[in-house]
């Protein structure tokens, strides 16, 4: 069934209106048809009547038909317009397709195939511009949410920024007041232990047994206390990025030595031996030997703290390639490979109840960790849990110095002459993990 087209002639020449209807009845189309006389009604009735097309007479009683699609157009009617003109006058024509008539067609053209050709043509065009508006108006709609969007991503990352800056800030300050309270603290912490040794001196007058005793017990704590601190220190120090080596050279089998005996008396009072195997051909070694010495009286409190019975070996050797490895095993409690990245987090500890067996700070492991990494090696950790630990660290024989990138630094081992390159000390070694020697690994 043929469609039925809602036509609107708007026209005061009756003759010309029933040619319109005439044309169109006869071309075949199926119309339903309405005519007005003037401007003002044809006005009237499109804004209540929605038709598929307009037939509209150039020239109107009451105004022209420019005036009337200008009109049309700017309350928002959108329907085709056809303007029916008396002559062919191509300027009007332009005039009125830019006022917002859909076509236009001289009087003197008006029959059947022209009119319904015309009519087709029109439709087509106005359900175009249609398409293309309601198309525009989605574009620009998703634009504004575009923009929107935008706007709310940018304030978005601008609140993350805010939140960085004071995290970072917050971070500052918090390292900053660990670094003044640690370094406060250790004035009084000196003194204290500095007077109860003195006490303990013979010359300094006998003091009875209980006496003694509790003197002891002062600079006990008291040296626990000092290394807590300058845990503390060390650590606010390295997140801030002022700790530096001070490498120089030194017999390592020497300060092993040292280290072992200064712990020796602790692991003996839990009854645990102590056995040292040192296989170096050079001893001499450029690096930090302050900092040496702190990994290694940290990896074997460690190891003394977390073993009740058996032994606990510190085992040094050379490596290919100039490197070094020390190594502490122990008997102990043993660490599960699932801990095994997170003891070396700062304040990480494998028991992290109030009520833990084993004092600490978690510092001792980050600390090694970023030392470590900052003498250019890395730390190897076997263990398995009630069976025991291993952490050997692998570091360069010869420290880089941290001075000008590039430049070179000449020392003389075992009667060579040994130029090392500086480079960034701050690498980051990989990570990875392998159970060679019984025990879950963990390369840091
Ligand atoms: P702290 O000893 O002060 O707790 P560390 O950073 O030195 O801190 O060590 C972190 C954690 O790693 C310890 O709390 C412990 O759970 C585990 N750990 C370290 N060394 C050993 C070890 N030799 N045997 C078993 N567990 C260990």
């Amino acid at each position: 069934m043929k469609e039925t087209l809602r036509i609107l002639v708007v026209d005061n020449n009756e003759v010309d209106r029933m040619a319109v209807r005439r044309a169109l009845t006869q071309a075949g189309v199926c119309i339903e048809l309405s005519e007005v006389t003037d401007g003002s009604d044809a006005l009237a009735t499109l804004r209540t009547t929605i038709y598929d097309c307009v037939f509209l007479d150039h020239r109107l009683p009451d105004q022209d038909g420019l005036a009337l699609i200008q009109r049309l157009r700017a309350a928002e009617i959108k329907v085709p317009l056809v303007v029916l003109t008396a002559q062919r006058d191509e300027q009007v024509a332009v005039e009125l397709m830019k006022a917002g008539a859909t076509d236009y067609l001289s009087k003197s053209r008006v029959c059947p195939e022209t009119l319904a050709q015309v009519l087709r043509h029109a439709m087509r065009v106005h359900h175009a511009e249609t398409q293309t508006a309601l198309a525009n108006q989605r574009l620009r709609e998703s634009n504004e949410q575009l923009l929107r969007q935008n706007q709310e991503l940018e304030q978005q990352r601008q609140q993350i920024e805010l939140q960085n800056f004071k995290l970072l800030e917050a971070s500052r300050l918090k390292s900053h007041f660990l670094a003044t309270m640690s370094h406060e603290l250790r004035t009084p912490m000196n003194a204290i232990i500095g007077f109860s040794q003195i006490l303990l001196r013979p010359k300094f007058g006998q003091l009875t047994h209980q006496q003694t005793d509790m003197v002891e017990r002062i600079l006990n704590n008291g040296k626990n206390l000092l290394m807590l601190l300058n845990e503390v220190l060390d650590f606010s120090k390295l997140e801030g990025g002022r700790l530096e080596l001070k490498p120089e050279l030194f017999d390592l089998t020497k300060i092993i030595n040292i280290v072992v005996a200064q712990m020796r008396s602790l692991a003996e009072a839990k009854k645990l031996s102590l056995r040292v195997d040192i296989d170096m051909q050079q001893p001499l070694v450029f690096n930090d030997s302050v900092r040496v010495r702190q990994i290694l009286i940290n990896l074997l409190s460690n190891a003394i703290k977390f073993t009740e019975s058996g032994c606990i070996w510190v085992e040094v050797k050379e490596l290919p390639k100039n490197q070094l490895a020390i190594a502490v095993r122990d008997t102990g409690i043993g660490i599960a490979p699932k801990d095994f990245k997170h003891i070396f987090e700062a304040f990480r500890q494998v028991d992290q109840s109030m009520t833990r067996k084993y004092p600490g700070t978690g510092l001792g492991l980050a600390i090694i960790d970023s030392l470590v990494q900052m003498m250019g090696g890395k730390i190897i950790l076997e263990s398995q849990l009630g069976v025991g630990s291993m952490f050997k660290i692998e570091v360069p024989r010869q420290l880089s110095l941290p001075t000008a990138v590039g430049s070179l630094a000449a020392y003389n081992l075992d009667g060579h002459d040994i130029f090392c390159s500086v480079q960034n000390p701050h690498h980051s070694p990989s990570k990875s993990s392998t159970a060679a020697m019984g025990f879950p690994k963990f390369k840091l």
